[in-house]
């Protein structure tokens, strides 16, 4: 395809130009053009929040307004005059969020200290929670790369096989608990990084601050993590890669342990099942795929071990 350096004003004077739009073509077109104004200032506003912040400026109001009546003249005029307006909200974007929902896309929040009233009042359910705990291997949401917890944390669950958080609505655009969302939601602005630097020296909530007081609770989370911890699990797979996999009756051990572990306690003591990743976090089986292997359930029901093409190894 030709290269031009007109600006895209000038380069939509062809057959394809806005005279010729419908609404959809012309959003598309905005859309576009604001991913391009973000490259060219390499800008860390999500597209999708200039749009909103754009259709909150009376001069997109209008020009949405009027285009289907507008004549090929007058919608060039009013193109041109959009591309100006969405270049001056690049510039400055507006101190507020307005609920494009990008953060939420990314990841789900992970809850402090002061997060722990909005739990107690019920305004998030326990079981929309998951441990993360110490030694556990993440992935980063931006860098895809895998990484090591250095301290437990509590975050609200994502939506399976995604990064976005659980209650960002089906629209894709609305919190499903925006008055009671909690403070890392509240902190995190795209237009400004320093709220959030500011809250990562606040405390991070842990489940000792959530079953304080509940000594058995403590003891079996306790219990769990020195039975069943990452370290065993890392070693275990890191053997695994060096005698390659003569070592694997091991690691198939850990995680038939580990998941008897969660479930006969909660068998024994009546915990909801959806209350499992909050007390002992994530599953080691479930998490296997983060070392690049899925376990495949046998029809005598045990259990295989086999390397995931879907999946990149750490
Ligand atoms: S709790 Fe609400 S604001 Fe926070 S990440 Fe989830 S959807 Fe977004």
């Amino acid at each position: 395809m030709p290269t031009t350096n007109d600006s895209p004003c000038n380069a939509m004077a062809t057959p394809a130009s806005p005279g010729t739009w419908n609404q959809e073509q012309l959003l598309q077109s905005l859309t576009d053009h604001l991913n391009q104004l973000i490259t060219e200032k390499s800008s860390r506003l999500p597209a999708n929040r200039l749009l909103l912040q754009l259709r909150q400026d009376a001069t997109f109001q209008d020009t949405l307004k009027r285009w289907r009546t507008m004549s090929s003249t007058e919608r060039l005029g009013a193109w041109k005059n959009l591309l100006e307006c969405a270049g001056k909200h690049a510039r400055e974007a507006l101190p507020y969020c307005v609920r494009c929902g990008d953060c939420c896309r990314q990841s789900s929040p992970t809850l402090h200290l002061e997060d722990l009233e909005l739990l107690q009042h019920n305004r998030i359910p326990w079981n929309q929670l998951v441990t993360l705990r110490r030694g556990e291997p993440v992935r980063s949401p931006l860098e895809e790369q895998v990484f090591y917890l250095l301290d437990e944390r509590i975050k609200i669950r994502e939506k399976p096989d995604a990064q976005e958080c659980v209650f960002l609505g089906e629209e894709g655009d609305s919190c499903l608990i925006y008055e009671d969302r909690p403070l890392q939601c509240r902190a995190q602005a795209c237009w400004d990084e320093e709220p959030a630097r500011e809250l990562s020296k606040q405390p991070y909530l842990t489940r000792r601050d959530i079953f304080q007081g509940v000594e058995l609770m403590l003891e079996l989370i306790a219990e769990h993590d020195r039975r069943c911890s990452f370290d065993q699990l890392n070693e275990a797979f890191l053997q695994l890669q060096a005698d390659h996999g003569e070592s694997i009756d091991a690691v198939l051990g850990l995680l038939q342990y580990e998941d008897h572990f969660r479930h006969f306690l909660a068998e024994q003591l009546k915990i909801p099942t959806d209350n499992l990743e909050l007390i002992f976090g994530r599953s080691h089986s479930g998490l296997v795929p983060l070392f690049g292997f899925r376990v495949v359930p046998e029809p005598d029901g045990t259990r295989r071990l086999v390397p995931d093409e879907t999946n990149e190894k750490r």
